[in-house]
């Protein structure tokens, strides 16, 4: 199914998000973590991609078996470190495997700074070639309510975002944040622009301090003084820190849910306790998709 079919439906959508081994031998850890996450009914669940493409042929693997347990799927793709010829190859490999859902993205940039002669700049070049080699795909983009951390101003980001767009993206899915006025401020700067495509609203459950200090280096997001007294007060006990992480995770979706957002995207990497936990805290308010 295609998942901008799907956010057509007059109802809540919560997807969630799961990243693939690094190694064979990890596989089957990855895979039963999915499997346990698709029992959750998301609307839908996408499968990251190593900026290098070391882990390609995994994502094309969990996407396909997310599919497999009736769950639309969506592979993320990359394209900065990659020839022509390797996306090409991907993007066949992705159609061949039957998934619909494409969600195109630049990468960030190679430590070295080596890039392949003739590749990719940014993800909107990726765009057109998805549309080019597999035209009835759905494909998403990335963009991020803060600004991309490689961008002069929020202005620019948008006009940029918005060539993405108008290249062929279906839907957007945000960067974490961890103070919903930033999600409201960039929904409302995206449609004065004119970009009016489906905005996921994407909520990361930050359960540990080291996450945290992760997410932040890796995402540049402000964390508020809420969050971060809270991390300053459970971060050193495991078992309160992950409850707390839950339940702001959970306050932020009521939150969204409250002010009209209906399409959020779950960061829930390879959790599924952790999806559930914060699913029990929605009971009543979202119901599984059938
Ligand atoms: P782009 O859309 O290309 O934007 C990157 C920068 O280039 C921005 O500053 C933008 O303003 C600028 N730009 C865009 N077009 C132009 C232009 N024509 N001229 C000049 N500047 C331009 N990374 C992974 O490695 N694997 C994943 O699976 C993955 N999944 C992600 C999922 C989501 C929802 C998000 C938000 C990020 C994800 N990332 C992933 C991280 C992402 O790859 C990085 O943030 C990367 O640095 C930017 O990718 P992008 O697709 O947003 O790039």
């Amino acid at each position: 199914m295609k998942i901008i079919d799907r956010l057509k439906e007059d109802r809540i959508h919560l997807s969630m998000e799961v990243f693939p081994p690094k190694t064979e031998t990890k596989f089957e850890a990855v895979e039963a973590a999915v499997k346990e996450i698709t029992k959750l009914h998301p609307a839908f669940m996408s499968c990251t991609y190593g900026a290098g493409g070391g882990t390609s042929q995994y994502t094309v693997d969990i996407s396909k078996e997310i599919m497999e347990c009736g769950v639309p799927s969506m592979a993320h793709l990359t394209c900065i470190s990659s020839t022509r010829e390797t996306i090409a190859h991907q993007i066949e490999s992705i159609k061949g495997a039957g998934i619909e859902n494409i969600l195109a993205l630049r990468g960030d940039l190679p430590a070295d700074g080596k890039l392949p002669e003739d590749g990719y700049k940014h993800a909107t070049d990726l765009v057109y070639d998805i549309k080019r080699l597999y035209p009835e795909a759905c494909i998403g983009g990335a963009c991020y309510p803060e600004k991309h951390p490689d961008a002069g101003t929020k202005e620019e980001d948008i006009r940029f975002l918005k060539e993405k767009v108008e290249a062929g993206c279906d839907f957007l899915t945000t960067q974490m944040f961890f103070d919903n006025s930033v999600y409201y401020n960039f929904l409302y700067r995206l449609r004065v622009q004119g970009v009016n495509v489906p905005v996921l609203a994407g909520i990361m459950p930050i359960t540990t301090k080291q996450q945290m200090r992760r997410s932040v280096e890796l995402s540049g997001c402000i964390i508020p003084a809420r969050f971060k007294a809270i991390v300053d007060m459970f971060g050193d006990s495991p078992e309160a820190m992950k409850q707390a992480g839950i339940v702001y995770a959970s306050e932020q979706i009521i939150d969204l849910l409250a002010n009209g957002i209906k399409n959020i995207h779950l960061y829930t990497m390879n959790k599924p306790d952790i999806a559930q936990a914060i699913l029990d805290n929605l009971k009543g308010i979202w119901t599984p998709e059938e």
